[in-house]
């Protein structure tokens, strides 16, 4: 029993990290551990006897924060707080601290006992990550309106480019109706060329609009919107490419889902044209919409028999301006990035399983209403 106390003592002592001290009932100090020194830098002459308010900055000591600490320890028996106190230098340590009134038997405050650790380093750790995240909050920001800047450019200059080609695409019929014939198989043959050079120019300004626009309407509905209506929009937008093809497309029955009805024509118009753009020329094109439910998505696979991916070309062809098959087939190399954006902003996923020869499968997932079985 007799060595308890100094078992005790040897405890505290050890504890260097954490500040154990007893204040009488004016709050000065009357006893310490060793962690005063070591988080302080006060020696125990120094410190023993000092009023709790020396372990504060000058403008809480001038506003009597101890002494308010202290009335509110005796008022409630105990105070938490978590705050900047000052070592012997000057320097500023941040703590979290407890204080608690001590009673004799009749319950008279007798003294207080103060427990501090301190928690710069963590702190400091806390400000620098809050000044990292501010500063990726700012560069986040800041993307944000370079992104939208050039889909506001894109837009205006894609949609301002259109008046010049419709024009000089009626200039040329007008040229080749009324001078045609004065012209020699190789002015024909030029002719032919500007009108397809045309033809591109609009197609790549209609692709170009139509991605800065899915970035810039609305894309997530409210209200679940039926797939197919969608669906049967893009055929119909499609008609000529399906009949020329001479396509036999078949399709699951479509869900209802989160998304506009616009961005999802788009969606199915860019991979429907793409299944029959990029089909094998020695077969028929047969393409496939097949429907699973995973969860609350909807994943939606177009199936095609087309010539197919190679598989280090996954990624990429969801990048603008991607195309791996060259400058034969005619195209802008945007559609599929559209379909990215579309999707990524409705909330889903967008990728591709090929099998060069045989054709490819572009999956999408959506935000579907909960499940229902037919
Ligand atoms: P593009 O206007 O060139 O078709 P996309 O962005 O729609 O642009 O597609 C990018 C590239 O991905 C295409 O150039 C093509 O090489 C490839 N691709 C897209 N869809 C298919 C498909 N169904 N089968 C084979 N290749 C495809």
């Amino acid at each position: 029993m007799k060595d308890r106390p100094d078992v005790f003592e040897l405890l505290i002592n050890e504890l260097s990290e954490i500040v154990i001290v007893l204040l009488d009932t004016e709050g000065r100090f009357i006893s310490w551990n060793p962690g005063v020194q070591m988080q302080f830098g006060y020696t125990r002459d120094e410190f023993v006897g000092q009023h709790l308010r020396i372990l504060f900055p000058a403008a809480d000591r001038a506003a009597g924060a101890a002494e308010q600490e202290l009335q509110q320890a005796r008022a409630t028996g105990r105070v938490s707080d978590t705050r900047w106190l000052v070592n012997r230098d000057g320097q500023q340590v941040f703590a979290e601290g407890l204080i608690v009134a001590i009673r004799d038997s009749a319950g008279t405050v007798v003294g207080f006992g103060k427990v501090i650790q301190n928690v710069t380093g963590r702190r400091v750790a806390e400000q620098d990550l809050e000044r990292a995240n501010e500063r990726l909050k700012n560069m986040a920001d800041e993307l944000q309106r370079s992104n939208e800047d050039l889909e506001e450019f894109a837009r205006i200059a894609s949609h301002d480019l259109g008046a010049p080609i419709v024009s000089t695409r009626w200039l040329v019929d007008l040229l080749s109706t009324r001078h045609g014939s004065e012209l020699d198989a190789e002015g024909q043959k030029c002719l032919k060329q500007i009108r397809l050079g045309l033809e591109r120019m609009s197609d790549l300004v209609e692709a170009v609009l139509a991605h800065a626009r899915a970035g810039k309407d609305a894309i997530r509905s409210a209200e679940p919107v039926p797939a197919e209506n969608a669906f049967v929009a893009a055929l119909e937008n499609l008609r000529k490419d399906v009949e020329t093809s001479g396509a036999v497309i078949s399709h699951d029955r479509l869900p209802d889902l989160f998304i506009q009805p616009q961005p999802l024509t788009q969606l199915f118009q860019n991979l429907l044209s793409n299944a029959i753009k990029y089909r094998r020329a020695d077969r028929p094109v047969q393409i496939r919409i097949l429907v699973t439910r995973k969860g609350p998505m909807c994943q939606i696979g177009v199936i095609d028999n087309g010539i197919g991916i190679e598989k280090e070309w996954f990624e990429r062809i969801f990048q603008p301006l991607q195309r791996c098959h060259g400058m034969d087939v005619p195209g802008s190399g945007i559609g599929l990035a559209t379909c990215k954006k579309i999707v990524t902003r409705a909330g889903g996923r967008i990728w591709v399983d090929s099998v060069v020869g045989s054709g490819s499968t572009f999956y999408f997932t959506l935000p579907g209403p909960p499940f229902e079985p037919y």
